[in-house]
């Protein structure tokens, strides 16, 4: 059973509910592109697959039709009654969290490999994507839809007008490409921005074999003066020589530079080249 936009609005007023803006939410109330978008998901009986922010369970129905084990996590507590209707009987585990502070380990058993595919809140998208990437190993897909602007910033790739802060960290760990775009008439409300939806493949390793932290910093540095050349904006940071050890223009701009590259100048500045 796919909700339609009649069943949403009924929902929410037999439950008393108004969508909340703070909370980010958009629910779908299109089942033709709900079925579009597990259809991308490739998922089957045999997945795992955890979604976040259910709302009233548009996509997690969809989901759950599939036969995949579901495990969906919602912040909002007015929202628990209507999920134990629509989705709980239908197999679906909801827990009441916020993502931003699950303990993940406890909710997704890590033997298992796990999707995620949601609908995500858009003020806190990207936060939600690089912390999965960095603290829970055993997600090893993503299929996400976020606002337009957020989803090509980490879907580009070095030298693309968005390629960004968010574009170099997604790329430590992962791969990530626009797998479709959806009309802002398909949700209750319509939000104002236009959505996509985000392929994230996690790759078997991380790109690069730096430290992390050291790698971000320099480009945070970096990206925070993004019209200056490398040797202006990272000066107090990166030497000359160290620039030549990591085969590195410094007349480059940040945007420029893919994160191999931004690996091989880490290397170079942690050798005290
Ligand atoms: N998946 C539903 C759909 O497509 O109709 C709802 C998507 S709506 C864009 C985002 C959902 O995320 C809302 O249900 C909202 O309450 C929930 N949410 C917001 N912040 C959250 C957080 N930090 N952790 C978990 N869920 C959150």
């Amino acid at each position: 059973m796919t909700l339609t936009r009649r069943d949403i609005t009924e929902l929410l007023a037999r439950h008393g509910l108004e969508p909340s803006r703070a909370l980010g939410q958009n629910f779908l109330a299109d089942p033709n592109t709900v079925r579009r978008i597990v259809r991308l998901a490739n998922i089957d009986e045999h997945s795992n697959v955890v979604e976040i922010g259910p709302g009233v369970g548009s996509l997690t129905t969809e989901l759950a039709a599939t036969g995949a084990n579901v495990v969906a996590v919602e912040l909002d507590r007015h929202l628990l009654p209507v999920l134990a209707e629509t989705v709980e009987p239908l197999g679906v585990r909801v827990v009441h969290g916020d993502a931003l502070a699950t303990d993940w380990a406890q909710v997704l058993p890590a033997e298992k490999q796990w999707h995620l595919v949601a609908n995500l809140p858009y003020n806190v998208a990207t936060t939600i994507v690089l912390d999965l990437l960095d603290d829970v190993p055993q997600i090893e897909t993503m299929l996400v839809m976020v606002q337009r602007e957020v989803g090509e910033r980490l879907a580009a790739k070095a030298g693309d007008g968005a390629y960004g802060i968010p574009s170099v960290k997604l790329s430590l760990w992962a791969t990530a490409s626009l797998a479709a775009r959806i009309p802002a008439t398909v949700f209750i409300p319509q939000p104002r921005v236009e959505s996509v939806m985000v392929r994230i493949e996690r790759r078997s390793a991380p790109v690069v074999d730096v430290d992390h932290e050291a790698l971000m910093d320099l480009v945070r540095t970096a990206f925070g003066q993004r019209r200056k050349m490398l040797r202006r904006s990272l000066a107090a940071k990166v030497t000359t020589e160290q620039f030549e050890a990591a085969g590195i223009d410094p007349s480059e701009r940040p945007e420029r530079l893919d994160v191999v590259q931004w690996g091989a100048l880490t290397a170079a500045v942690l050798a005290g080249a």
